[in-house]
């Protein structure tokens, strides 16, 4: 049985996981949040205090983590070694960790995997960052979904506000900025548009506009 797959990857806070989770709903397909992945091992490393200067220290610790995933009320889940982290993968801090243990070769692999496996079985939209390029080189449809820095940050700020957090424009912007960096000039599997992905700016675009967009990019893709 054929199964399909959307990749939508970009950098932080472009939109992917609002526009992938409303497309994925319209479809009938599942939703599959790489980054939650990243944030959960990177809170493992953290609260177990791992150095991430040794690989042989981080492939040891990867082999001691088990990440699942599962749906409740069509959101997913993570469980970190038995414990769902959902509530605590959400802070700048532990997007922060993602970004810095997900340049570790150990940690990829063992997640590339699981994403691999889970789009063997279900019709998937997936969101990340090595979607098009590494995890599902055969996608049906590739999406680079971006936006300026400032657009990205405003976003943010706008949500962090809204939850009633204190925080400052700047700072983070310059934490996307930065973050950006890292993702983008890391030596394995650095962000970057695939050849086949098509480029979609959401800057000037609502989000129904741009789930739109991509949803009649996918059916004109499986035509
Ligand atoms: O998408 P999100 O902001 O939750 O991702 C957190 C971090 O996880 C990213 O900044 C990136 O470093 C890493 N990541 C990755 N590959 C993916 C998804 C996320 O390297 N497929």
């Amino acid at each position: 049985m054929k199964y399909y797959s959307i990749a939508i990857d970009g950098p932080a806070g472009a939109g992917k996981s609002t526009i992938a989770k409303k497309i994925a709903r319209e479809l009938g397909y599942i939703y599959i949040d790489t980054g939650a992945m990243y944030r959960a091992m990177g809170l493992y490393f953290s609260d177990n205090s791992i150095s991430l200067e040794d690989e042989t220290v981080i492939a040891k610790a990867c082999q001691n983590v088990a990440i699942s995933i599962t749906f409740a009320d069509g959101e997913q889940q993570v469980i970190l070694n038995g414990v769902n982290v959902n509530g605590r993968i959400r802070t700048e801090e532990a997007g922060k960790m993602a970004s810095m243990v997900s340049a570790k070769t150990a940690v990829r692999e063992k997640l590339v995997e699981l994403q691999q496996e889970l789009a063997k079985t279900e019709n998937v939209v997936m969101d990340g960052r090595d979607i098009g390029t590494k995890v599902l080189v055969d996608a049906d449809l590739k999406v680079y979904l971006t936006a300026s820095s400032l657009v990205r940050a405003k976003r943010r700020y706008e949500e962090l506000v809204a939850k009633g957090t204190e925080c400052n424009l700047s700072d983070i912007e310059k934490d996307i900025i930065d973050r950006d960096y890292r993702d983008m000039n890391r030596d394995i599997s650095p962000l970057v548009q695939a050849k086949d992905a098509i480029l979609v700016d959401s800057s000037d675009m609502t989000i129904d506009e741009v789930k739109d967009k991509i949803i009649e990019l996918f059916q004109n893709a499986i035509k």
